[in-house]
């Protein structure tokens, strides 16, 4: 029967047929150090990954310059203010909605759909929303 070297003791030991690429012999302490091994060399992964996420968002600062001009002129409690105001607000997405496509005739974008999403309940008989209660008793 073969037999590993184990990576923390030194001692030989029978390697377990379920594990493969076992470095390490199964006594506890060599367990634990194992561990201790693989979140170390998880966290230096996780350093590579925000260093990653760092020099992204340093590339998109650089496409959008005037982001902290905007944050600074909002006051700093209001992070990114203008850009939240120049979205439509967004209303709840859970309930029913009506999908309606209405024909495109604008000949330069032949390739894009118009559809409108209505509520269901803006024009239903119940007027009251009671319709997307799926759970309320009809007793
Ligand atoms: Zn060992």
């Amino acid at each position: 029967m073969p037999t590993k070297i184990c990576a923390c003791c030194g001692q030989s030991f029978p390697p377990d047929p379920r594990v493969k690429n076992q470095a390490y012999c199964s006594s506890p302490a060599c367990q634990a150090e194992r561990r201790k091994r693989w979140r170390q060399s998880r966290s230096r992964t996780d350093e590579v990954y925000l260093d990653n996420k760092s020099r992204a968002q340093r590339a998109w600062l650089d496409r959008n310059p005037d982001y902290w001009r905007t944050y600074r002129a909002n006051g700093a409690g209001t992070p990114n203010k203008q850009i939240i105001d120049s979205k439509p607000a967004l209303a709840p997405l859970s309930g029913l909605y009506r999908i309606q496509f209405i024909p495109n005739i604008d000949p330069a974008k032949s390739d894009e759909w118009i559809a409108e999403i209505s509520p269901v309940c803006a024009d239903c008989p119940c007027k009251e929303n009671e319709c997307k209660d799926i759970t309320r008793s009809t007793n």
